[in-house]
């Protein structure tokens, strides 16, 4: 089941990929630069100015925009970047296929990087810290950027499941050096596949656009400021953008449903012994595409879930680093899970084991997901309501809930 921008595609998405289509049949003839990319020009330009960045760069997957930004802010061999143990498994890939180590670290009650376990990890070879906004809201961005000026090493910020929201009235992903989004039918808007990069600062700008284009600087030009690489192909395609751009004019609309909606089911399911909802840094800036409960005790949130038919958030495939196999192998140095890298122990040796961050365990195990505006089995948010869901379904879902709780309440001292 998708995100909220996908029960929003409509007729702004179909003109927009008609006009690709009738300009490519008017000019068929005389076409010779299937490179001239004019709905991801005007796609880039609206996300600049609705994130408020200098520079904005359409790429084919939140993948890419990370692996763009990461090469951007010219990381490699022998950096280390600190990536929080709850995050989507691309948010590591991108880091170790880029040459660079990832240092994993704690999350706080609010789900996202904990900036003091972050400190206790600063080493020389820090290069950047990755925050990872889950489930639509943001990390503490007020201390992680004050570490991270401190320390002279950049904030990369990973918003793919966060566009639209915001820390104390910036955007998200304009708080770091770069801002990375992904536009797959997931997130908060889309284009089915896609994703981009935001960044005040020219040269990240020009490198992510040389590696993302077979080393052309800035719209294909042979020459220019900064530095000359060796690239790739990983642009958005003018299709998928003429989608984006219809998907972005309707963010604010799609973000103030979902914000009523789960307003809406946090109200009725009200009040709940033994249980509180997740801590937000910015309350008034979340997306509120989810809605998460964090128990006080683990077997509470494991009844709750199995009543729900869901599950607590430790069971969270390719978003807790506990259920990365190959992640882990990696670490082990077993056998070649990172094709470009030689493995090894010997040359790595962090584990990235399950248990590597027992906070993280703690707090996800004890968590339980409602879908508000995204509902992916694979966040734990499988149950809940969407976009479209009557105030009668909204009250059954809550209600639902409120049940779950009160039925499975575990009091007794023993187990506290
Ligand atoms: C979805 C997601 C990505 C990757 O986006 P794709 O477009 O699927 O490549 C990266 N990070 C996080 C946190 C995500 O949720």
């Amino acid at each position: 089941m998708p995100g909220p921008g996908y029960r929003f595609v409509g007729d702004e998405e179909r003109a927009n990929v008609l006009a690709v289509l009738d300009r490519w049949s008017a000019d068929r003839e005389a076409f010779d630069d299937p490179g001239e990319a004019d709905m991801v020009r005007r796609f880039e330009r609206a996300a600049a100015d609705r994130f408020g960045a200098a520079h904005c760069l359409g790429v084919n997957s939140g993948t890419s925009a990370l692996i763009a930004a990461l090469v951007g802010l010219g990381i490699g061999p022998g950096d280390e970047v600190i990536v929080p143990g709850y995050m989507f498994v691309a948010s590591i890939a991108s880091v170790l296929h880029c040459g660079a180590d990832v240092v994993l670290a704690e999350i706080d009650e609010s789900l996202t990087l904990d900036p003091d376990d972050v400190r206790s990890k600063i080493t020389p070879r820090t290069k950047a810290i990755m925050p990872v906004h889950m489930l639509g809201a943001g990390a503490d961005m007020t201390a992680l950027r004050e570490i991270a000026d401190a320390h002279g090493v950049h904030l990369l910020e990973d918003c793919a499941q966060a566009a639209g929201a915001s820390h104390q009235g910036r955007p998200l992903g304009t708080i770091g050096r770069a801002g990375t989004f992904s536009l797959n039918h997931f997130k908060v808007i889309t284009s089915l596949q896609g994703g981009f990069l935001v960044t005040d600062d020219p040269l990240v700008f020009q490198r992510a656009y040389s590696f993302h284009d077979q080393g052309w600087f800035p719209y294909r030009e042979d020459e220019g400021e900064g530095d000359l690489l060796v690239g790739m192909n990983l642009g958005l395609g003018e299709l998928h953008a003429a989608v984006a751009l219809a998907q972005l004019g309707k963010l604010d609309r799609i973000l103030a449903r979902v914000r009523a909606v789960k307003r809406q089911l946090v109200e009725r399911v009200g009040d709940l012994p033994d249980v509180s909802r997740r801590r937000l840094h910015d309350p008034a800036g979340e997306c509120g595409t989810v809605a998460v409960y964090v128990f006080d005790h683990a077997e509470h949130a494991e009844d709750v879930a199995a009543r729900i038919g869901a599950k607590t958030l430790l069971d969270s495939p390719t978003h807790y680093y506990g259920t990365l196999p190959a992640v882990a192998a990696f670490g082990r140095g077993e056998g070649r899970p990172v094709p470009s890298r030689a493995p090894g122990p010997a040359r790595w040796p962090r584990t990235y084991e399950r248990g590597a961050l027992p906070r993280t365990d703690d707090i996800l195990g004890r968590s339980v997901a409602l879908a508000t505006g995204v509902s992916d089995g694979y966040l734990g948010a499988g149950f809940g309501v969407h976009p479209a869901s009557s105030d009668a379904e909204i009250a059954a879902v809550a209600q639902q809930f409120r049940q779950a709780v009160l039925a499975t309440r575990t009091t007794s001292p023993a187990s506290r």
